[in-house]
């Protein structure tokens, strides 16, 4: 488990690599894992959706 630094609530993963992107189940927050041994996840930069065509 790793904690999210947004809600601070518990994040479950598994064969996290780095720079993944995870989802706290609990705020909805896109985290990315930044380091790891140990597992440290942040919350990951928002991107625009606006894509254009
Ligand atoms: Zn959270």
């Amino acid at each position: 488990m790793a904690e999210c630094p947004v809600c601070g609530c518990d994040v479950e993963y598994k064969d996290v690599e780095l720079g993944e992107l995870l989802n706290c189940p609990d705020c909805g927050s896109d985290l990315e894992v930044t380091k790891v041994d140990p597992i440290t996840i942040a919350k990951a930069p928002e991107e625009e959706e606006d894509w254009g065509e």
